[in-house]
């Protein structure tokens, strides 16, 4: 049974206070999928580009075994371009430019053979074709959703429709508090929850995620890293480790969905050592166990002495 991953693929300009790279691979279905690409196949990529895009990237995609049947490639149009400016306090962005391109008339069409699966991860892209994606597959069983505040700002009707299909909303601290406009968090994720979504996910950057359930708050540690190069995609490829570990185990546990969160944040952390894709490109099966021990380790502690 595939995962189903739909969202933006794009070649994205970025600056950080160290370096900067210019149309390189980006995008959320990009970096989903090539996380979750660790842990399940097949990972079904469901996206739009134009016949800019460079065949290197497709190759890349392929050798991680990732499906582009529903990438479709739109003659005589150009890629999404995003591009964005990083503060020194990398939590910090600003928008350079957003060029839809190829995306202004985006129809998500999901290949007949794929319409079964029961495993969707809606990347961040516009809730109005999220929610055209869910409408093509016939009995989804765990839905993951990812936003952003533009979606929040501008379609706020729209994504509380979705949110009522959706089974894990995953999104950052900034962005509860302005979908429910509570600076709790606490009380905004019992909100977020009421809104539909069983589970609730919220990234806090540099300082880690929390989970909530009915019955549960968890909470995981980011790793400390000394050098963040790059944090574009950081988020995407949380969920994209998060569904990928679930859709491998296929059993949807308490503890396998803690361990999914490690994992996300394990894949996170490889994502930001580098530019673009290129810190998820090259990863070992040995590597990602290693670096999910660490996870263990820096948050375990005896409760006597
Ligand atoms: P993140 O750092 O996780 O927020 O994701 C960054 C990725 O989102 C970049 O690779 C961009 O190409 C992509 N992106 C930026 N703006 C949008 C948008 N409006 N719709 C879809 N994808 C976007």
């Amino acid at each position: 049974m595939s995962l189903l991953v739909v969202g933006s693929v794009a070649l994205d300009s970025v600056e950080t206070p160290f370096d900067k790279i210019e149309d390189a691979l980006g995008g959320s279905a990009t970096y989903i999928s090539l996380a979750a690409s660790y842990f399940s196949a097949p990972v079904e990529l469901i996206g739009v580009v134009g016949n800019d895009f460079p065949k290197k990237y497709i190759d890349m995609l392929e050798q991680h075994n990732i499906g582009l049947e529903g990438l479709q490639i739109i003659e005589g149009e150009k890629t999404f371009r995003w591009g964005g400016k990083y503060h020194y306090d990398l939590n910090f962005r600003d928008t350079l430019f957003t060029e839809l391109n190829a995306f202004q008339n985006f129809n998500p069409i999901i290949p007949e053979k794929f319409r079964k699966a029961k495993y969707i991860c809606l990347g961040n892209i516009d809730p109005i074709l999220q929610m055209k994606v869910l409408d093509q597959v016939s009995d989804p069983q765990f839905v993951v959703c990812d936003t952003m505040n533009l979606w929040i700002n501008t379609m706020k009707n729209d994504l509380l429709k979705l949110l009522k299909r959706v089974t894990v909303f995953i999104l950052n601290d900034s962005e509860a508090r302005m979908l429910t406009e509570e600076p709790n968090l606490i009380k905004a994720a019992k909100q977020i929850r009421q809104m539909g979504p069983e589970i609730l996910i919220i990234k806090k950057g540099e300082h880690g995620a929390m989970l909530f359930t009915e019955d549960t708050i968890f909470s995981a540690p980011a790793y400390p890293m000394e050098m963040i190069l790059d944090p574009t995609g950081a988020g995407d490829t949380f969920a994209g480790g998060f569904i990928g570990y679930l859709h491998h185990k296929r059993e949807l546990n308490s503890e396998n969905i803690k361990r999914a969160i490690i994992y996300g944040s394990t894949m996170a952390s490889f994502c930001v050592e580098q530019f673009s894709t290129n810190g998820l490109e090259n990863l070992s099966y040995l590597k990602i166990q290693d670096r999910f021990r660490e996870f263990k380790k820096i948050s375990n502690f005896n409760e006597t002495n």
